[in-house]
């Protein structure tokens, strides 16, 4: 393409809705432009770089054994009724009202659509497994949409869906799948963990999400050398030292001043103890119930754990007011011992070793130091209620995991008969039973990879693309346009590439040699041709925007040497 006549429209300035360097790049590089808040245009460019990772996800979708097909954007909302997930989508369903006042969903993601397609047309045990997929636009109402293509309210995902007659034959294809995203995200050219991960309201039993590592990532891993990494929200918290506390005594618990104190440090630094050493108190309200929470006093509560165990997404701390209402005494100084018996007491795991604790006294001022559990209260249930941290043991080998951020761009769950059930998609075994579908699903989200690559892979002047997902293989950069020799072999260079299937930009704009190359850096192609003065010596210039590296070519002989270099 040449450059004069495309719409490229690059930028000098950062755009300032932009937080992160990928957001800033796409705009500046003129891959995409803003129409709404989460809502994008790809230009030329950035389309370009979609059909390269779609490709590469149609070859190994079709390698894995899956068939493409088109499912509809618009969804009945009964759908969502009869497979019970309108509650779980709330306000991120997109939803409209034909003109016979019927209401439709905008598909945020298609279980609903292919199980019906399932139960109408796949009937027997012969024809399983089969494993469908398609490329689509996905609509989701986020409440933040933000780092522009990574949450946007409307996204290109890949999603496919597996049907079994068992776990077995789900087991076999869920590793396929696995196997099929990591080709994907290696040929991209980038570094990422697969973790084990929540299934959110997908629902379902397993489920791993694929993260390529980035600073500004959203998501939080840990990860261990020996290949285990994890979700932080699910991560259960092991210290690689367990914890060794003070041997229970038989006296009586001890009431001490701490006067002003509320905060861990606070009384830990007072009483000479380690942070650790000290037990939080944690009081929450989940519909009419009061809830104690403790803690070690150096550990957070996951909260997403605790929606789990309570099943309440609406569980919330105590006012100060109620606090003082039910423990009789102020904020920061809440403990277990004295609480109401309906108050049901849960504690960490981490507690569970018999230790001497230190705790809140229920009264201003003063905590409680040599309490035992079981002699001076009672704990009614334990569980994994703290968040893991870095430094915690790999539950595999037990060597310490640590932390990394991450972009999520894949996740892979087995659903079981989470839809098939519910929505009566069933097949005929060989004895002529009928059984629910065993169902998987695979997302992947192919605009979110493309920020997820540029997080990864940029530096001050900008983009550097993988050669396999960039949206050109070659920059060709006439310094001086006005020069007829110049531009006749820039030229002859793009007709001898195209022809062996090699994409160009040919920079044909009458510009200042320092606007072109900063512009060249900034879109970041693998590789860039710089005709200039040494033309009059016989020699071009090969620049590889990874390494930085320049190759000086005789000009007779460079177009083989490029079509050696992008590996034709
Ligand atoms: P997240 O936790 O980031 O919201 P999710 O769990 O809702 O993701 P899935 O429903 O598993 O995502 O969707 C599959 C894939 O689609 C994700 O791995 C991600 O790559 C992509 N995706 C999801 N939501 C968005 C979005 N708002 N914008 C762009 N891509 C998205
Ligand atoms: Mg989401």
């Amino acid at each position: 393409m040449r450059w004069s006549r495309s719409c490229i429209p690059t930028l000098k300035e950062n755009p300032h809705e932009a937080e992160i360097p990928s957001h800033r790049l796409m705009v500046r590089a003129g891959l995409i432009r803003r129409l709404a808040s989460g809502v994008y245009t790809f230009l030329p460019l950035g389309l370009k770089t979609i059909v390269r990772i779609e490709s590469i996800v149609r070859e190994e979708m079709d390698a894995a054994g899956c068939q493409e097909v088109l499912m509809p954007i618009l969804h009945p909302i009964e759908i969502y009724e009869e497979s019970g997930r309108i509650e779980n989508f709330g306000s991120e369903l997109f939803k409209l009202t034909d003109n016979r006042e019927r209401t439709f969903a905008l598909g945020p993601t298609h279980e609903e659509v292919i199980t019906m397609i399932a139960r109408d047309e796949l009937r027997s045990y012969r024809s399983l497994p089969q494993c469908l997929y398609q490329i689509l636009i996905k609509f989701r109402d986020e409440i933040r949409p933000r780092y522009g293509v990574i949450r946007a309210k409307e996204f290109i995902m890949k999603d496919a869906y597996s049907f079994h007659t068992d776990d077995e034959s789900l087991d076999e294809v869920y590793r396929v799948m696995e196997r099929a995203y990591r080709n994907i995200i290696e040929r991209c050219g980038l570094e990422y963990r697969v973790v084990e991960a929540e299934s959110g309201y997908i629902g379902g039993n397993e489920s791993h999400e694929f993260m390529v590592l980035a600073g500004n990532g959203e998501d939080r891993i840990l990860s261990c050398d020996c290949g285990y990494a994890v979700n932080l929200e699910r991560a259960a918290a092991r210290p690689v030292e367990p914890y060794v506390g003070e041997e229970p005594c038989e006296e009586q618990y001890r009431e001490v001043e701490t006067p002003g104190m509320t905060s861990i440090d606070e009384v830990s630094t007072f009483l000479k103890v380690r942070p650790g050493d000290l037990v939080k108190t944690l009081l929450y309200r989940t519909g009419d119930r009061n809830i104690a929470v403790l803690v070690p006093g150096d550990r957070e509560v996951n909260d997403i754990k605790l929606v789990k165990i309570f099943d309440d997404p609406d569980i919330r701390f105590l006012e100060p007011g109620e606090i003082e209402e039910l423990t009789g005494g102020p904020v920061g100084f809440s403990g277990p011992v004295g609480l109401p018996v309906e108050t049901a007491i849960y504690a960490d795991m981490l507690l569970k070793d018999g230790r001497m604790m230190i705790i809140g006294a229920n009264r201003a001022d003063r905590h409680l130091t040599g309490v035992l559990e079981g002699r001076d209260f009672k704990i009614d249930q334990f569980g994994e209620l703290v968040r893991a941290r870095e430094g915690d043991a790999c539950p595999r080998c037990g060597k310490p995991m640590s932390m990394s951020n991450g972009i999520e761009v894949g996740h892979i769950f087995k659903l079981g008969t989470r839809y098939s059930s519910r929505m009566k998609a069933t097949f005929l075994d060989e004895n002529g039973e009928s059984h629910p579908f065993v169902m998987g699903c695979y997302g992947f989200g192919i605009s979110r990879l493309i920020a997820a690559a540029i997080e990864q892979h940029h530096d001050e002047n900008g983009i550097i693309w993988h050669p396999s997902i960039a949206p050109l293989d070659i920059h060709i950069l006439p310094v001086n346009v006005s020069d007829d020799e110049v531009m006749r072999t820039a030229e002859r260079f793009e007709t001898g590439l195209q022809e062996k299937g090699i994409e160009v930009l040919l920079d044909d704009r009458d510009l200042r040699p320092g606007v072109k190359f900063k512009d060249a850096d900034l879109l970041g192609i693998p590789l860039r041709l710089t005709i200039g003065k040494k033309l009059k010596e016989g020699r071009v210039e090969l620049f590889e925007r990874s390494t930085g590296e320049i190759e000086e070519l005789p000009v007779d002989t460079a177009l083989e040497r490029i079509l050696e270099r992008v590996g034709n």
